[in-house]
């Protein structure tokens, strides 16, 4: 693989990313009050007395939210710490009533683990690159300001305040666009099918921190900035496009990159400062007295790692070994959803390969027509191995199963009713095949000829023709001997 580079006046730079992704933990409850954590809903509508910082009340761990991040963790493969620690770091703004956010700066509960990411699916022989995880610490979100209700005042929702989030912190172990973008989807991929985050990131329940800098290819690492809150793959990958192009211009100008926090501006397609990158003791951090330290038993990790589902890596091995291609047992893998329904038909008694087919061409291709997601799909998996049997059974062809498709697409009935009221199931009867044949053969003379004459590919000319007289309900593999015999 070509790596990536950027062309200066100087010569070539290599470009050098760490992300921390901020993925919002499934849970109906917040990190430390029983408020509801939904999405949406009236401002200032899910908030307890201990978000809102009420005097006098104190944090009350949320065993889920602890749980998440634990199952997570073991996902990547990462050491699980059993003893870890709040910590609360300080600063000031109206969107966090307590004057702190409670997180985990020392003791973090998850540490080094690592994602392996394949970089072009399509290709089997695609590079694939193991991406460390520095670490994984659980935190509260802070609410939101409201700029836009009145001219004059700001207004303040509380709503997310106090809501669990998982930073999940990588190396700087990514070099290029599509490495951070491959990184991201499959760090979403492994999230959904943990079930701890929804990855949903155009409502914020997934968003990135872009750590960015840029060297001379092998040198040492340079001085890198951090934009702040990206949320889409698209964005992350032109944040850095944008970001290490400025700080190569910069750098060879004769200017310096300083360690700073910007924001990306996809209409204007650059990054802008923020302001300057706080370090750690600016905050303040310290443990917070109103926590215990975590302690995490041996029975309550045992249940986490018993919970975890069959992972999307382990998978997708799995599948290629049924013998599906590695391009069809990625894409049926990459989510979880997909994963899940393909594996409800083979449960049905269907054949994996024509399952896989199946699925990736008809039922991918339906619901993109009908602008429908899998779980909106109008055709479950046990209706779909239906059609199926008919077609490996030899009832019906696989064109005749195109139609029967739509049919039940349209009118939610079964495959072998329609197969039945519309009179499709495929001949074998050689017999009546023949006489067809014939009647094509006469009808052709000119084609006839010429096929003795040796133009050999109008065969399929005659298999078109037969079929469409028998409209479409003969035995493909019936057609093609008795053609033979007929013309030979
Ligand atoms: P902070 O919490 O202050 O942002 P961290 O030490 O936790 O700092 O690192 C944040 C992220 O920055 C990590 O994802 C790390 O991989 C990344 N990072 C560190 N050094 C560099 C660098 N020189 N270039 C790019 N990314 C970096
Ligand atoms: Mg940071």
């Amino acid at each position: 693989m070509s790596e990536y580079r950027i062309q200066g006046e100087t010569g070539e730079w290599e470009v050098v990313i760490g992300l921390e992704v901020h993925a919002q933990i499934t849970s109906n409850a917040k990190l430390f009050s029983g408020a509801s954590a939904a999405y949406g809903g009236e401002p200032n509508s899910h908030v307890s007395l201990v978000d809102a910082a009420m005097p006098g009340m104190l944090p009350v761990p949320n065993r889920e939210c602890i749980r998440q991040a634990v199952r997570t963790g073991m996902a990547i493969n990462a050491q699980i710490n059993a003893w870890s620690r709040f910590d609360r770091k300080n600063y000031f703004y109206a969107d966090l009533p307590q004057g702190y956010q409670i997180s985990q700066l020392y003791h973090p509960i998850v540490g080094e683990g690592e994602i392996e990411v394949i970089l072009d699916e399509k290709d089997a022989d695609s590079p694939r690159k193991t991406i460390g995880i520095e670490r994984i610490h659980v935190e509260q979100d802070a609410g939101k300001l409201m700029h836009d209700q009145h001219p004059t005042m700001s207004y303040v929702d509380l709503n997310r305040c106090g809501v669990a989030l998982m930073e999940i912190v990588s190396k700087p172990d990514m070099n290029s666009p599509a490495e951070a973008g491959a990184y991201v989807k499959k760090l979403r991929s492994i999230l959904r099918y943990v079930g701890s985050c929804d990855g949903n990131m155009e409502e914020g329940s997934m968003r990135a921190d872009v750590n960015v800098s840029v060297r001379k290819p092998g040198g040492e690492l340079g001085t890198r900035t951090e934009t702040k809150n990206v949320n889409s793959i698209r964005f992350v990958m032109q944040t850095i496009e944008v970001e290490a192009r400025r700080q190569v211009d910069l750098i060879e100008d004769g200017g310096a990159v300083v360690q700073e926090t910007r924001l990306f501006d996809p209409n204007k397609m650059e990054t802008r400062s923020m302001r300057s990158k706080e370090d750690a003791h600016d905050y303040r951090y310290f443990p917070d007295p109103d926590l215990l330290p975590l302690e995490l038993d041996d029975a309550f990790l045992e249940e986490c790692r018993a919970s975890l589902p069959e992972l999307p890596d382990a998978k997708r091995v799995r599948y290629e070994g049924m013998g599906l291609s590695a391009y069809n047992a990625a894409v049926l893998t990459a989510e979880a959803e997909t994963a899940f329904w393909f594996e409800d038909l083979l449960a049905q008694g269907a054949e994996p390969k024509q399952a896989s087919n199946w699925l990736q061409s008809e039922l991918f291709g339906a619901l993109n027509r009908l602008g429908k997601s899998l779980d909106e799909s109008p055709v479950n998996p046990a209706q779909a191995a239906e059609l199926l049997k008919l077609v490996s059974d030899g009832t019906i062809s696989g064109s005749i199963a195109k139609q029967v498709f739509e049919i039940m697409l349209e009118t939610g009935q079964g495959a072998s009713a329609i197969v039945e009221e519309k009179g499709l199931k495929q001949t074998s009867d050689t017999g009546a095949i023949e006489a067809v044949i014939a009647e094509i053969l006469a009808a052709n003379p000119g084609q006839l000829e010429a096929y003795r004459g040796g133009k050999e590919q109008l065969f399929g000319f005659f298999v078109g023709q037969t079929m469409k007289a028998m409209q479409g309900k003969a035995n493909p593999g019936v057609v093609n001997d008795l053609l033979k015999k007929a013309l030979a």
